[in-house]
């Protein structure tokens, strides 16, 4: 027996509803937003339907990002009079780690990726969910193997909550369809080759028919892409078919 396809305005309307759900059940609450193409659906869809007071944006400003991933919040702002929550990391673990380490570190092991991605993103994580009942991403099911078997609603044992992924079930077309058909402002990275972004120095773009995210930190063995910001039974999720994962 085949599953029917959902179509875009199924798909709106279900996440429209999770996220309605957030609101009136899980606050407070917040989008973890790295202001990729996901991530501006469900900002749209929070500040059109006028969910902003019950659902908090944030992204995580690690200091090293693309000028033109600092440039959404502008635009943000200019679109829907919104101002997103950056969350910056401490800058006495910055300056250990530079000095200690070297400013481009994580490119020699996993270990210091892992590390740099402990200082510049877990952390400030940790701070942005701290007193939420629910965190929503924008993570999909097709985006990787590590993301084959995400689920719209589950519990994050680690941070003590309920994690939301409303767009589990989209398809990446669905996404293009819902910004171009919206006019939803997005980073004009992705129109360079960048279908996923994250650091400066840790993504690049590209070739077609390449996996989305083997732009991510590319350098390394597929199975260690993941910051841990993402956890499945209390664990940090770094590799596995089958688990749930990450921004
Ligand atoms: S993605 Fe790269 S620069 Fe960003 S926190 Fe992780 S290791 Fe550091």
């Amino acid at each position: 027996m085949t599953t029917a396809v959902p179509s875009l305005p199924e798909l709106v309307a279900a996440t429209k509803a999770t996220l309605e759900k957030i609101a009136a059940e899980y606050t407070p609450a917040v989008l973890a937003s790295s202001l990729a193409a996901e991530d501006m659906v469900l900002t749209d869809l929070i500040l059109r339907n006028q969910l902003q007071d019950r659902i908090g944006i944030f992204t995580l400003e690690t200091g090293r990002l693309h000028a033109e991933t600092l440039g959404m919040l502008d635009r943000i702002k200019q679109t829907y009079d919104y101002d997103v929550t950056p969350y910056r990391p401490q800058p006495d673990a910055v300056a250990a780690y530079v000095k200690q380490n070297g400013l481009n570190a994580f490119y020699d092991s996993v270990e210091m990726r892992k590390e740099c991605c402990r200082i510049r993103k877990i952390e400030p994580l940790n701070r942005a969910l701290a007193g939420n009942r629910a965190w929503i991403t924008g993570q999909r099911r097709a985006q990787s193997l590590t993301r084959a078997e995400l689920h719209v609603q589950e519990q994050d044992e680690a941070h003590g909550m309920v994690k939301f992924n409303p767009l589990a079930d989209w398809s990446e077309q669905d996404v293009w369809d819902y910004i171009r058909s919206n006019k939803v402002p997005y980073n004009p990275l992705h129109d360079k080759g960048y279908p996923s972004i994250g650091c400066e120095p840790c993504t690049r773009a590209i070739q077609p028919g390449e996996d989305v995210r083997a732009g991510r930190w590319w350098w390394e063995n597929p199975e260690s892409k993941e910051c841990g910001l993402h956890v499945v039974d209390g664990k940090l999720v770094r590799i596995k078919p089958a688990a749930q994962q990450s921004i």
